[in-house]
Formats: structure tokens, C-alpha cells, sequence
């Protein structure tokens, strides 16, 4: 599957940006956020993902916006951005492109 330039672009984009810093979700585990957290060994004690739990960190995270907005535009929607669920952030992501307002007017082309 190829990705398109601007998706890349928003991926390199995590990387410089300023916003994570200020993420309320630091230090939080990858399972409280990811609902397939492949990363993590088979436990069956670890606590399973759930949604009004990981609803519950980012509700007060000042960077909900800029968060669902790199999620969106870098199309990584397998964990929780924005306080939007991975199915949540699809149909989001389904009426951005569908209005033209995925992407900043400087990166759209
Ligand atoms: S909105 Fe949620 S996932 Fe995004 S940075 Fe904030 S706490 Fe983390």
C-alpha cells in the first residue's frame, strides 16, 4: 500500500513538533491508549483496554486538537487521538477528505 506525500510528511511531522510535549498521555502505558498493543508481551493479568479509561486521559489533555489532526492527517488510527476511538477517527477522517479539510491549506496540493 502506498502512502501519499502529504501522509508522510505528517509522519516526519511528529518528530519536530512542540505539541507531544505538552500531551497529557506522557507516561501513560501503550494498552490504556491502543486497543491492539502488539508491543506489549502476552500477560493476562495487564489490564485490558477500555474506552471510558483511555476517554478518561485524554479529556483534559490540552493537545486533543493537534493530536486528532495528526492522526488524521498522518492516517494512524490504530490507538486513541483526540479522545476519538479508532473507528471514531476513520469516519472522521471519512468526512475531512470528503469536505477538502484534512489538510492545511500549505500542505494541501
Ligand atoms: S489527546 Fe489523548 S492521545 Fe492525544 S496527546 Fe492528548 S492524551 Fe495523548
Amino acid at each position: 500500500m502506498s502512502i501519499s506525500r502529504q501522509t508522510r510528511q505528517a509522519r516526519r511531522e511528529i518528530v519536530t513538533a512542540e505539541w507531544p510535549k505538552r500531551a497529557a498521555c506522557i507516561g501513560v502505558p501503550l494498552y490504556v491508549l491502543y486497543p491492539e498493543d502488539r508491543s506489549a508481551r502476552r500477560d493476562e493479568k495487564r489490564p485490558r483496554f477500555n474506552k471510558a479509561k483511555a476517554r478518561k486521559v485524554c479529556a483534559p489533555c490540552p493537545v486533543r486538537q493537534e493530536c486528532l489532526d495528526w492522526a488524521l492527517r498522518s492516517n494512524d488510527t490504530e490507538g486513541v487521538h483526540g479522545g476519538l476511538m479508532p473507528d471514531e477517527q476513520v469516519a472522521e477522517r471519512r468526512r475531512r477528505v470528503r469536505n477538502k479539510t484534512l489538510w492545511p491549506a500549505q500542505l494541501a496540493g
